[in-house]
């Protein structure tokens, strides 16, 4: 049930509950979104008064076709990345670090381009990154890699959005943008792991963003349970077997606090 605010017993109680589906499982796999870095002070998009509301997405195609766009994104990446320069992995973070560590958790699967999970001491091979990473850029033509330093030196000397040095293609940041193919290779092993999953937990995502928001679906089907942390209401709150709309740092610490 999703009420106004939970009580702290009330949240006790669902936390007690994700610690018992937890010992019941053997393939527990997370599937965060960018709720699980508010808490680092990076916001999300869609909690009121998120980037949504904000800033409109450049959408792929325009990024592509028009230099001005180009020059827009960078401007806007350029500002984000200096506000949010200084954070460290939360919590919720460091929870799910932890619970790798120690075999609880097969995977992570993250729709948040921050690279806050890897900081936080998650291998690349237990983490599937859907949407890319905004650490650095790559060409779109040729997939050389271009670090931001470059690109944001290139921006500052006047040629406000840089081709690629190698062959002249369209430089963008390493995340996937509305209305760009998701990488076939990370959504591949985004399904086998939710096909291999018994216990899907999704975290600070309002599922609405597809194919992404599928996965859930895909394990649910295959017969895992499905569990979702969230404050907001999300499209498959029906078909949840435990819901747990309380703040997600203090979900998780309390989960791993009551596995130790
Ligand atoms: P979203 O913004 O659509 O949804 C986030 C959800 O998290 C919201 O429903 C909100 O209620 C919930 N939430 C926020 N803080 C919470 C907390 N402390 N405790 C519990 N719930 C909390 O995010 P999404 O579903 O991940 O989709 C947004 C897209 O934008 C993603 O594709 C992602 O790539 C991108 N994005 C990434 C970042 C990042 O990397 N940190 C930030 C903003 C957007």
């Amino acid at each position: 049930m999703r009420g106004e605010e939970e009580t702290s017993s009330e949240l006790k109680t669902a936390i007690d509950d994700l610690a018992s589906l937890f010992r019941q499982s053997s393939r527990a796999l997370a599937f965060t979104g960018a709720g699980l870095s508010t808490e680092c002070g990076i916001p999300d998009f869609r909690s009121p008064g998120g980037l949504w509301s904000q800033n409109k997405p450049i959408p792929f195609q325009a990024f592509v076709a028009n230099r001005e766009a180009r020059a827009e994104a960078w401007r806007r990446k350029f500002t984000m990345d200096d506000s949010f320069a200084g954070a460290v992995p939360g919590r919720g973070h460091r929870a799910l670090a932890d619970l790798i560590a120690r075999g609880r958790l097969i995977g992570v699967i993250t729709q948040n381009i921050d690279n806050l999970h890897q900081v936080s001491g998650v291998d690349g091979d237990r983490l599937v990154e859907l949407h890319g990473n905004g650490t650095y850029a790559t060409c779109l033509a040729c997939a050389e890699r271009h670090e931001l330093s470059w690109v944001r030196h290139r921006v500052t000397s006047g040629d406000v959005a840089p081709d690629c040095r190698s062959c002249g293609g369209v430089v963008k940041s390493a995340t996937i943008s509305f209305g760009q193919a998701m990488p076939e290779a990370e959504l591949q092993r985004a399904v086998r792991l939710s096909l291999a999953t018994d216990l899907f937990i999704v975290i600070g995502s309002s599922l609405v963003v597809h194919p992404a928001a599928s996965l859930p679906v895909t394990a649910k089907r295959n017969g895992a349970r499905l569990i979702i942390i969230n404050r907001q209401e999300t499209p498959l709150d029906d078909i949840a077997d435990l819901l747990i709309p309380g703040d997600i740092g203090t979900v998780l610490s309390g989960l791993v606090q009551r596995l130790n």
